[in-house]
C-alpha cells in the first residue's frame, strides 16, 4: 500500500484561508465562541511553524489588540466582543450581562502567548481574584457570575480544566497574594469523576468520556506542575489502581471501526427496510430464532480493515479525529502514550480523515473544520511528524509558545 503523506501545504492554506477569509456560514451559531476558532487558527499556523512567516507584524498586532478587547474590566475574557456595551455604560448593576467567561479567559490567555504578547495589559489581579468566586462548593467550577455574584453554567470537568490551566498560566512559579482556589476540593472532584471502567466522567457517576477524562488528567497536570514535591494524586501514579485502570481504558479506546461510508449506507438500507414493513418487527419478536437471524452480521477484522485505527471516545462509538488527540494527550501526560499504535493512527488521520482541500473532518469523508483540523495535527505531532511543531500536552500549545510564557515575570523566581 501507498505510504501516507502528511499535505503540509494543504493544511496551512487551510488555516490561512481561516484566517483571512470569511468562515462557512455553518460557524455561525459560535460567533459568541469566536475566541475558541481564533486559538485553533493561530494555534494551528503556529504548529505548522508559519505564524511568524505568514502573518505581518501589524497584523498579529491587531489580533492581540482584539483580545484585550475581550478583556472585561473586572478580570476574565469574554468569548467574543458582542456583549460588551462600553465602559461608560457599564455598572454593577448591568456588568453580569457581559461576563468574563472561563473557557473563553483560558483560550485568550493562550492566544496572547502564542503570539508573543508579554501579558502585560492582562488584568492579572482582577483575573486571580475572580476564579475563587467561579468554583463551587462541590469543588467544580461554573461558566460565569451572573446577577448577585451567582455562580451559573458549567460543573464538568472543561471548566475544572480551563480554571486549572488559567491559574497556571497566570501564577506561575513565583505565585501570587491573591487568595488561591480550592485546589484540595477541586482534585477530590476529579477523582470523584473517575467510573468503574477506570475512565473518567463528566461528573461523579457518569459515563467515562475521553474528552472530560483529558480535561481531568489535564487539570491535574496543571496543578501539579506548580506544586513540584508534594504527593502526586493517584490518578498520576503509575502503579495505582486508579492510574493503571485509567490506562488500560484509555488504550482501549483504539478502534478498527471506523464508520465508513460503506458501513453507513448498509446501516441505512436495514432501516428502509423495516420502515417499509413495520410488521416486520413485531413477527419477528414471536420467534426468537428468527430475530436472531436477522441482528447484522459484524465483519470480522481483516488485515487489511486493521490497517487504519483512530480513537473513539466512549464505548461502542467509531473512530473520530478529535480523539485521536482527547486519548493521545492524556497518555502523553501520563507518559504511556507508548501505548498505543500510533502507526495505525497515523494512517486513520492521514487517509481517512486528512481532506484534500487541507485540514481534517471529524469522520471519513466529512469536510474539515477547526477544531478536527487543529486536534488531527496535534495527535500527529505527539507522534513527531514531520514538518509539526512539538505540542504540550496540557496547555495544547507548542512548546515553544510555552517557553515563552515560561519568560514572563512571574514564572521567574519561587516565592521566598
Ligand atoms: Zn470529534
Amino acid at each position: 500500500m501507498t505510504e501516507a503523506a502528511f499535505n503540509r501545504e494543504r493544511h496551512l492554506k487551510y488555516f490561512l484561508r481561516c484566517l483571512k477569509t470569511f468562515l462557512p456560514s455553518l460557524y455561525t451559531s459560535n460567533d459568541s465562541n469566536r475566541i475558541l476558532l481564533a486559538f485553533f487558527t493561530i494555534a494551528g499556523l503556529d504548529i505548522l511553524g508559519e505564524l511568524q512567516n505568514k502573518t505581518t507584524p501589524e497584523e498579529r498586532k491587531g489580533y492581540i489588540q482584539w483580545i484585550y478587547h475581550c478583556q472585561v474590566p473586572s478580570g476574565g475574557f469574554r468569548g467574543f466582543t458582542g456583549t460588551d456595551f462600553g465602559l461608560e455604560r457599564r455598572n454593577p448593576a448591568n456588568e453580569s450581562w457581559d461576563p468574563a467567561n472561563v473557557p473563553s479567559t483560558f483560550f485568550a490567555l493562550l492566544i496572547l502567548v502564542i503570539l508573543g504578547d508579554d501579558l502585560s495589559r492582562v488584568k492579572r489581579t482582577e483575573c486571580l481574584q475572580w476564579l475563587p468566586k467561579m468554583q463551587r462548593e462541590n469543588g467544580s467550577f461554573g461558566e460565569v457570575l451572573g446577577p448577585n455574584g451567582e455562580i451559573e453554567g458549567g460543573g464538568d470537568l472543561r471548566f475544572c480544566c480551563f480554571a486549572a490551566g488559567t491559574r497556571y498560566i497566570l501564577r506561575g512559579k513565583r505565585g501570587s497574594d491573591v487568595e488561591d482556589l480550592d485546589v484540595d476540593k477541586l482534585v477530590e472532584f476529579i477523582e470523584a469523576c473517575q467510573t468503574y471502567d477506570g475512565g473518567i466522567s463528566e461528573a461523579p457517576f457518569c459515563e467515562s468520556h475521553s474528552g472530560h477524562t483529558y480535561c481531568g488528567i489535564g487539570a491535574l497536570t496543571f496543578l501539579g506542575r506548580l506544586s513540584e514535591g508534594d504527593k502526586s494524586v493517584a490518578l498520576l501514579s503509575p502503579g495505582s489502581e486508579a492510574f493503571e485502570t485509567l490506562t488500560r481504558w484509555l488504550v482501549a479506546r483504539q478502534t478498527s471501526e471506523l464508520g465508513d461510508d460503506e458501513e453507513d449506507a448498509h446501516e441505512e438500507d436495514d432501516h428502509t427496510e423495516s420502515a417499509r414493513d413495520p410488521l416486520n418487527t413485531a413477527q419477528a419478536a414471536d420467534n426468537v430464532d428468527e430475530m436472531f437471524g436477522q441482528l447484522p452480521t459484524l465483519p470480522t477484522p481483516s488485515t487489511e480493515t486493521l490497517e487504519w485505527a483512530g480513537f473513539n471516545g466512549r464505548c461502542n462509538k467509531y473512530a473520530d479525529t478529535c480523539y485521536s488527540f482527547w486519548n493521545g494527550a492524556t497518555l502523553t501526560m501520563m507518559d504511556r502514550f507508548a501505548l498505543v499504535d500510533a502507526d495505525r493512527n497515523r494512517r486513520y488521520l492521514l487517509d481517512k480523515t486528512q481532506h484534500l482541500i487541507g485540514g481534517f473532518g471529524k469522520g471519513v469523508g466529512e469536510p474539515p473544520d477547526l477544531l478536527h483540523s487543529y486536534f488531527g495535527m496535534v495527535s500527529l505531532a505527539f507522534q513527531g511528524e514531520a514538518g509539526l511543531e512539538g505540542v504540550d500536552p496540557a496547555l495544547c500549545a507548542s512548546h515553544r509558545a510555552v517557553r515563552h510564557l515560561h519568560t514572563l515575570p512571574w514564572w521567574q523566581e519561587r516565592a521566598v
